[in-house]
This record gives structure tokens, C-alpha cells and sequence, in this order.
């Protein structure tokens, strides 16, 4: 059955960006406007669909010991963690720079969890002085060195140890993070031992066990398999007197980029609670660290058709974005869908290459696309909320995108395109 024309569609998995009629919106403001009036290349984010996401995560924890510390590495704008911070949330941090961010936006640092393979000396002490939950650690080498620091600070460091339960989480490789072969974590069958050693380090004090296994994970099997590992371990640790009061269970659930059907937060977190009472374990107070899920269908990149250019083999479209504003296309050879901010007839449609203009064959943004485009037309890449503006550089002396934060009719700029000028003060003129 065909919907009546007079209704808006929504797009699948885009709860708050819809078409009407040729018009694509997002909440309540056609895309078209919000590119001519703040330029493009345009990261806008729906407040609207950032909120939602955020509900949905509090309506599946509900009443269960459950806390959430959105990892702001997939985006972490101001405006975005107030937003959170404002819901309740905590944050996952992996620098000092992120948690200078959460500080900034005037989140409670003892809901702040800080992870991250190779945390220098500063890092540690900036994190002990604000006095952030617990620190994740990922080596024997690591905790000495957070031992040491704690030492000299007189701050006594809050730890827990970030297990490598070598599942895997059938994801993109570059994605995976709890495979044996990983960089990440403590090996399972060493983590008794690093245990014992916090335990003998007079500046640690043990606050937990952690995990992180991957990220865009669509199946429930490889966090569950997790879960049964680290219980495992908990069982020992604690069976050698060493007391565990969360357990950290990461984040990684995936969002819909193509036709992926990922678990709601409900059904994880339904999943994890059960498996946790099926072993006795129910009264664990669990951390989780969503990222991308929270924002990830949130935001689109909004850009403008240069050029349409024509080879011997391929239609290509030449758009104002490129790979330093939207990098998942060139890094993982991702497929966000790519969507006419207006639409035309479809009577001039050919299968076009979006690119960027970087000297670069991996610029891409979307390969064999079916489009009606002139020049001058802006185009919607959506799925970019998260690991989108937060991974942009300026390679080839691109300045940054401008970021916007729609709100039913409304719109604010929440992070200013970067200028020339700015790229140029940090740099000197030769003088020797
Ligand atoms: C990246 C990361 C997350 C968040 O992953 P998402 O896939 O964005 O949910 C959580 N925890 C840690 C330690 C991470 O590195």
C-alpha cells in the first residue's frame, strides 16, 4: 500500500529527517535552506533525534543498576555533551582532551570514565586531580606508571582493567577491538595476575573490570560471549579477595547505515541484564559506553555539487565535501546513503561517484550512486552524526565544516567553519 502524498516519509532508521514531497527536512527545516544559509560543507545535527536516542537508552535501563557514559569520541561538540550531561549521562573519555571537553560543557567529572590505550603522565594527573570515576587500563606497564602518578599527586587513582576476551565482534577490522590480536586490553589469561599486582600497588584502588569489544556491532551473540568471559573472570578476581564494584561493558552497538538491522539499546541492555541474572550476577552495577548510537543517525553533511564531470568509464559528481570532512568512506570504505537535499524529477538520472576534490583516489563519499543532479545542487550524506566532524582534518588546507544543531524550526550554530586565517596563525614564517 502506498502512503497517501500529503504525508512525510520518514527514512529508515532516520527518525527526525524525512522527504515532503521533494524537499528533504530535517525536523522542521527543509536542508536546502540550512545549506544556503550557513554554507557548506554543513555537519546539522537533530537535536530532536539525539534526544530520542538518549531516551531510548534511559527507557531500557529504566530502574536496573545500569549507568550510562556516552564515549565522545564519535562526536563530541559541546553542545552535544551538554545535551547528554543534561539527560544524566556520564562520559567515556580516551584523552586530556576530551576531558577538558566534558569539564567545559560542565559535566561531573566522578561520572567520567577514562580509556585509552597509551595515557601519558599529564593525562593521568589531569584525570586523578579533576577526579574522574575510574581510569581503564590496558597494560601491567600502564598501572606502574598510574601508580606512580597517583604517588606523587596524593591522589589514590580509582582502576579497572580493560580485558581482551578475544571474541569477535564480526565487524570492519578497523573496528574490531577485543580479537587476540588486537593493541587493546589485558590478555584474559593474564588478567589474574595484573589484578594481583594492583593489588599490591599502595596508589591503586581497584573499581572495576572492563571491556570494549568492537564497534558498529550488529548481533548480540558477541556481547553476550564477552559478558560469560569476563563473569568468568570476575568469579577469580574476586575469588582471590579482590573486591570488583562495576563492571564496564563498553559500547559498539551499531545504527543503520544500509539495511542493517542492529539491536535497539533495550534489547542490549535487556540481553546483558538477563545473562547477568542467569549467572547470579544481577546486582552488578554495569557501565555502558555508547557512542555512535547515540548520535550517529543524528546528523548528515550537508554539501554542494561543484562540478559533474564525465570519463570514459564513470559519471563522477565533484561535491564541496571531501574525505577530511566525512573519512568513514576513504578509512573503512563505509556506504552512508547520499540523499538530493531537493529532488528532481529523475528524468536526467545517471549512476554518479560522489567525490570530494582531494588529491586522493580514496576521496570518496559514495560510489554508484543513482542521481538527477545539476550543478549547484546540495546533497545529504547521512549516518555522519558520529565519527564524521570528530574525524576531520584539514588535509589539503581544507578548513573545517561549520556544525548546526536544528531544533524543531529552529537553528543554532554550535561550531564555526574554520577560516583560512585560522589554519594559517599556529604556523611561523621561516626566520633562520
Ligand atoms: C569507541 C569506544 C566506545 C564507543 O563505541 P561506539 O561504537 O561509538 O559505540 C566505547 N568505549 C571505548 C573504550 C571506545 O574506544
Amino acid at each position: 500500500m502506498s502512503r497517501p502524498s500529503h504525508l512525510p516519509d520518514t527514512l529508515p532508521g532516520h527518525p527526525m529527517i524525512t522527504r515532503q514531497g521533494a524537499t528533504l527536512m530535517i525536523e522542521s527545516l527543509p536542508a536546502s535552506e540550512l545549506a544556503s544559509r550557513f554554507g557548506t560543507p554543513l555537519y546539522v545535527y537533530s537535536r530532536g533525534a539525539i534526544e530520542l536516542a538518549a531516551r531510548a537508552y534511559a527507557d531500557a535501563v529504566r530502574d536496573r543498576p545500569v549507568a550510562l557514559r556516552y564515549a565522545l569520541k564519535a562526536n563530541s561538540n559541546l553542545a552535544v555533551l551538554q545535551l547528554l550531561a543534561r539527560h544524566g549521562w556520564g562520559f567515556d573519555v580516551v584523552s586530556g582532551g576530551e576531558l577538558a571537553r566534558v569539564l567545559e560543557a560542565g559535566a561531573d567529572a566522578g561520572g567520567v570514565v577514562f580509556s585509552g590505550v597509551g595515557k601519558t603522565d599529564a593525562e593521568i594527573a589531569a584525570a586523578l586531580r579533576a577526579g574522574v570515576q575510574c581510569l581503564n587500563v590496558e597494560s601491567t606497564s600502564e598501572l606502574q606508571r598510574i601508580d606512580r602518578v597517583a604517588g606523587e599527586l596524593g591522589i589514590p587513582a580509582p582502576v579497572s582493567l580493560r580485558i581482551n576476551p578475544d571474541v569477535d565482534p564480526r565487524t570492519h577490522p578497523y573496528i574490531s577491538t577485543g580479537l587476540r590480536s588486537s593493541k587493546f586490553g589485558i590478555a584474559q589469561a593474564q588478567a589474574r595476575q595484573a589484578y594481583a599486582q594492583c593489588a599490591r600497588l599502595s596508589n591503586l584502588r581497584v573499581a572495576g573490570i572492563d571491556v570494549h569489544i568492537g564497534s558498529q556491532i550488529t548481533e548480540l551473540e558477541p556481547y553476550l560471549d564477552a559478558l560469560d568471559r569476563v563473569l568468568d573472570l570476575v568469579h577469580d578476581i574476586e575469588s582471590d579477595g579482590i573486591r570488583l564494584h562495576h563492571l564496564d561493558l563498553g559500547g559498539g552497538l551499531g545504527i543503520r547505515y544500509a539495511d542493517e538491522n542492529p539491536p535497539t539499546p533495550a534489547q542490549w541492555v535487556d540481553a546483558l541484564c538477563e545473562r547477568l541474572q542467569a549467572r547470579g550476577q544481577g546486582h552488578r552495577q554495569i557501565l555502558l559506553e555508547p557512542g555512535r548510537s547515540v548520535v550517529g543517525n543524528a546528523g548528515v553533511l550537508l554539501c554542494e555539487v561543484i562540478t559533474l564531470k564525465s570519463t570514459l568509464d564513470r559519471h563522477f559528481a565533484v561535491v564541496d565535501a571531501a574525505m577530511n570532512d566525512l573519512m568513514r568512506p576513504a578509512l573503512y570504505e563505509a556506504w552512508q546513503r547520499i540523499e538530493p537535499a531537493q529532488s528532481r524529477d529523475g528524468s536526467h538520472a545517471l549512476t554518479y561517484d560522489v567525490v570530494g576534490p582531494v588529491c586522493e583516489s580514496g576521496d570518496w563519499l559514495g560510489r554508484e550512486r543513482q542521481l538527477d543532479l545539476r550543478e549547484g545542487d546540495v546533497l545529504a550524506i547521512l549516518s555522519a552524526g558520529a565519527y564524521g566532524m570528530a574525524m576531520a582534518s584539514n588535509y589539503n588546507t581544507r578548513p573545517r565544516a561549520a556544525e548546526v544543531l536544528v531544533d524543531g524550526e529552529r537553528a543554532q550554530l554550535i561550531g564555526e567553519r574554520e577560516t583560512l586565517q585560522d589554519l594559517l596563525r599556529r604556523e611561523h614564517k621561516l626566520q633562520l
